[in-house]
């Protein structure tokens, strides 16, 4: 692949600087001051559009493709929230800006961004207070594992486990780890969901937390919820909420109504915020009301007089698990998204994104094994068994889905389905689209019968066919080289 600096040409040039909007520093130290000049390559600003829009369309994004990722929520991010964020009272704000400087005045808005957004969340989960500090879903989840440990701790309980089913995202064993605790790790029964009888025989009093994503990652809502999250608390264990799933829920189920305590969001799922190429993501925690007191500082407050304010002085909290506030930018254009579809538009986008995953379920069907066959939420979770009687992964239904234009789903996860598929196709999605990915679906396993090696022989479309994606991860080299 040719890289910039391979066009460079010697006293080529694009560059314009703008006006410098700062004094100019006189006497720099010489051992400040780099020798020589920056070993940069020369070319023309075309040679740079060229460059970098050939490179972006190498690449799959939910721009410019259908992108079923399951789990991930890839839906359409409106440009809308773009505009917002790009208001220079936002763009330009400092995170260290005085929050009193010329009265507040600079800071208020963005403080009254992160109250307001804080208070729909509350409401949306059915929690009582919400923090926007945590950078992701799994830094929410390590988060609401310090607040399980700060809950025991201030009860003097002495708790050593979290229970977790064998569905779960990877990142909730981690974060639970992380927080100092052992997990115990509870199957999944015929129908999808955790074995109830199991969970009982396994919760004990030393079980702080109970973590757990409904609907799972096999796209099932578990009908005993109430009945789980009342067991826990009956052996004063916390229920924790991954809502990594909630786009399948908004606006018709409140986790804080079922019975949990803790909760994560992943904005940049559910709220529409770009994400991809590892960030920047947003996964706010709410609580309880008597788990306020153990939330990050700083809490934005509003006080009596109307005014916004960022707090330190919580004796109780947990401390900073970030630096500044959060990713500002995630959660002002999450806020912007919110209010653009209002409490009617949350609703549909959920209805939708249920009735998108039941329609690619029920057209795929006959082509996939489907293993637990009853109607989903938000995803589908197929396994490519039938296919590889023929020696055919999912990895290959994968590649072969790339040559059609689509990018694949998740595959290999949720690790309890054997050869996984987990489509996600969220409801953004047309009726068109739908059905252009289920009769490319359909065509893959009909080749997988006939012509199983023309499937393993896919990607024949891309740059690069199949990387070694061990030794890419294992052996990262992302420096050129002359
Ligand atoms: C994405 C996801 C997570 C982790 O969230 P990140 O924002 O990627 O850190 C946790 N649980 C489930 C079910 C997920 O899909």
């Amino acid at each position: 692949m040719e890289l910039i600096f391979e066009r460079s040409v010697k006293g080529r040039k694009g560059l314009r600087l703008p006006k410098c909007d700062v004094p100019s520093a006189k006497d720099i130290p010489a051992r400040y001051k780099r020798k020589g000049i920056a070993d940069l390559p020369e070319v023309s600003e075309l040679d740079v559009v060229r460059h970098f829009t050939r490179l972006s369309r190498m690449n799959f994004s939910i721009d410019t493709h259908f992108y079923p990722l399951g789990s991930c929520t890839m839906k359409y991010n409106p440009k809308f929230m773009e505009d917002i964020a790009k208001l220079p009272g936002f763009s330009q704000l400092h995170p260290l800006l005085p929050q009193l400087l010329l009265g507040g005045m600079l800071t208020q808005g963005a403080l009254e961004v992160l109250y307001n957004l804080e208070r729909l969340l509350a409401e949306l989960t059915g929690m009582h207070e919400v923090t926007t500090e945590p950078m992701a879903g799994a830094h929410g989840e390590l988060t609401g594992m310090m607040l399980v440990a700060a809950y025991h701790r201030d009860r003097g309980n002495q708790k050593r486990y979290i229970i977790i089913p064998d569905s779960s995202h990877g990142t909730n064993p981690a974060s639970a780890t992380i927080a100092g605790y052992q997990t115990i790790s509870i199957p999944t029964d015929k129908n999808g969901v955790m074995d109830f009888n199991q969970y009982k025989n396994k919760l004990n009093s030393e079980v702080a937390a109970v973590m757990l994503t409904c609907p799972n990652t096999v796209g099932i809502f578990n009908s005993q919820i109430r009945q789980i999250c009342s067991l826990a608390h009956q052996n004063d264990a916390l229920v924790y909420y991954d809502g990594a799933n909630l786009n399948a829920i908004l606006g018709k189920v409140r986790p804080g109504d079922i019975g949990f305590d803790i909760v994560h969001l992943n904005l940049h799922k559910t709220f529409a915020t770009p994400h991809g190429g590892g960030g920047p993501g947003s996964g706010p925690v709410g609580v309880r009301k008597d788990l306020a007191r153990f939330l990050p500082v700083p809490k934005v407050v509003k006080r009596s007089d109307g005014t916004y304010a960022l707090e330190e002085n919580w004796p109780e909290s947990i401390g900073r698990i970030a630096s500044f506030y959060g990713n500002f930018d995630v959660l002002l254009k999450a806020y912007a998204y919110i209010l653009l579809l209002g409490k009617d538009g949350l609703i549909e986008a959920s209805e939708k994104a249920v009735l998108n995953a039941n329609y690619i379920m029920a057209g795929l069907k006959k082509y996939y094994h489907l293993p637990y066959d009853r109607i989903c939420m938000h995803e589908c979770v197929f396994s490519a068994a039938k296919q590889l009687e023929k020696g055919v992964h999912a990895l290959d239904i994968a590649k072969a889905l790339i040559d059609k234009g689509f990018h694949p789903p998740t595959i290999y996860f949720p690790l309890i389905v054997k050869e996984a598929l987990m489509i996600e196709p969220t409801e953004t999605e047309s009726k068109d689209t739908l059905d252009r990915f289920i009769e490319a679906m359909k065509e893959i396993a009909e080749l997988s019968q006939t012509n199983p090696q023309a499937v393993k022989d896919t990607p024949l479309t891309t740059p690069v066919s199949r990387p070694d994606e061990t030794k890419a991860g294992r052996e990262l080299n992302l420096r050129w080289n002359p």
